[in-house]
């Protein structure tokens, strides 16, 4: 199985890329972040709790986005394998994604990590919030939060995968077919 986890900042890109990634090499798309959206449309008890804590830039809290990928992996069991985007975000989620995925014989081929500066992920998200509906983009303070508990929660996942021999840095810059590209040919590496 190709099993990736593509890392970034909010507004690094992962979205855009985990779409040309699933039709390229066949893999399930699972945005943790599109399905706690996809839940507060369906007005779920999941999705009344969690819609709060995103609208603040906040994370969810361990145990539901970790059920939630459980589920999934359960729900997919003749994947080809799995983009994980927005998951893990913790290292309790790290630890626990290596247990799942353990139990099902398999394991995460590569952690790509998107690179982008912070100015240049303001505007993307301000630009996005024009037209995304989403809440947490239309604020900077409520960007600056998701920055900041990506830098204290998050970003220190690299060293996790770095360990395991994982890690591949990408520049977040530039065009999107010249970000594909680059993505692809780690891929290939593998
Ligand atoms: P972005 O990467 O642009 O911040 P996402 O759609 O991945 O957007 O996430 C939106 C929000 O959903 C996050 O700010 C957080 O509140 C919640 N969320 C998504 N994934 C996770 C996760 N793995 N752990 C905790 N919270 C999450």
């Amino acid at each position: 199985m190709l099993n990736i986890v593509l890392f970034g900042p909010p507004g690094a890109g992962k979205g855009t890329q985990s779409n040309l990634l699933i039709d390229k090499y066949n893999l399930v798309h699972l945005s943790t972040g599109d399905i706690l959206r996809s839940e507060i449309t369906e007005g779920t008890k999941l999705g009344l709790q969690a819609k709060a804590i995103m609208d603040r830039g906040d994370l969810v809290s361990d145990d539901i986005v970790i059920g939630m990928i459980s589920s999934k992996l359960d729900n997919n069991h003749n994947a080809k394998g799995f983009i994980f985007d927005g998951f893990p975000r913790t290292s309790a989620q790290a630890k626990a994604l290596d247990l799942l995925l353990e139990k099902k014989g398999t394991s995460i081929s590569a952690m790509l990590s998107l690179k982008v500066e912070d100015s240049e992920l303001i505007k993307r998200l301000l630009e996005r919030g024009k037209n995304s509906g989403r809440e947490d983009d239309k604020n900077e303070n409520i960007i600056a939060n998701r920055i900041k508990e990506y830098n204290n929660k998050t970003a220190p996942l690299k060293k996790f995968y770095a360990n395991q021999k994982k890690l591949s840095e990408i520049n977040g810059h530039g065009s999107i077919k010249n970000i594909s590209h680059n993505l692809n040919t780690v891929i290939d590496s593998l």
